[in-house]
């Protein structure tokens, strides 16, 4: 079962061409990596799929039904959650709080009973050894433990589709394997993910293929085994890479 299929998705932000060709299909449980240089358009096909801007062309299909993405609130009620560095946390608030937040439907209001709700904060967070944050405020808390809520935050909402751009960067390597486990799980229970990292180490550990992207465009998709680190940064950069990089 294909869970995301987009094809010739085009996007230009006046004279800057950011996608000129995005084709991919993911499979349902799949984790695929998304890597390409700074500027080949991975964070606008993110956002495409978030709903937060449009693709000028192209189709986008869901569980293999043709899907436009009009809104973030539509893309939310599809399934695909994002999660960025770019932070929406209500830092005045505690952690417990902007979890359970962003998954109460607004019909019901702040003052519902959320026990289930709370339960599933409590095991998320437990998951990710962070169950001692619960009740701290999220002004006090350091900037990684902010995007690792950030990142619980997204898992809360059960996304189908979790897009995962570049937030491992500025983490540390016990940090990054939570965010791993936690990928892992959402795996399991048939999400599918597109992890956006130029961190080759995390790719090859976590990832069941990698699309290579160049200049807005997708080059190929293939499977982690097929191709070593040098054989993806050439695809990248379109040259062949002579000096042989150590692992980052
Ligand atoms: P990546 O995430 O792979 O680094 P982006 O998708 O952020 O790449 O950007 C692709 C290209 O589109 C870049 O040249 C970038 O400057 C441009 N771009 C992205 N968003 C905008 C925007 N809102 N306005 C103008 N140009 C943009
Ligand atoms: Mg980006």
């Amino acid at each position: 079962m294909i869970a995301l299929r987009c094809q010739n998705i085009k996007k230009s932000f006046g004279s800057v061409v950011a996608l000129s060709n995005a084709t991919l299909s993911v499979e349902k449980g799949e984790i695929r990596a998304l890597l390409g240089g700074n500027g080949s358009g991975k964070s606008t096909l993110a956002r495409i799929l978030g709903g937060a801007i449009k693709p000028d062309e192209g189709q986008i299909e869901l569980y293999e039904k043709p899907c436009a993405l009009r809104s973030p609130a539509y893309s939310k009620r599809q399934g695909i959650v994002i999660t960025s560095q770019e932070l929406s946390l209500f830092t005045n608030l505690s952690v417990e709080m902007n979890l359970l937040m962003c998954n109460i439907p607004k019909r019901l209001g702040l003052f519902t009973d959320h026990k289930e709700l709370r339960e599933k904060a409590l095991f998320i967070l437990k998951e990710m050894q962070l169950d001692h944050l619960l009740g701290k405020k999220v002004s006090d808390l350091s900037p990684n433990q902010q995007y690792l809520i950030e990142f619980a935050k997204a898992l809360i909402q059960k996304p189908k589709i979790l897009i995962v751009d570049e937030i491992t960067s500025a983490l540390y390597r016990e940090e990054v394997e939570i965010v791993k486990t936690m990928l892992r799980y959402l795996k399991n229970e048939g999400a599918s993910v597109l992890f956006i990292s130029h961190r080759m180490s995390e790719i090859y550990s976590i990832c069941d293929s990698v699309t290579v992207m160049r200049n807005g465009e997708t080059i190929e998709t293939v499977g982690i085994e097929e191709k070593d680190q040098n054989e993806l940064l050439s695809m990248m950069s379109g040259r062949e890479v002579v000096d042989k990089f150590p692992l980052i």
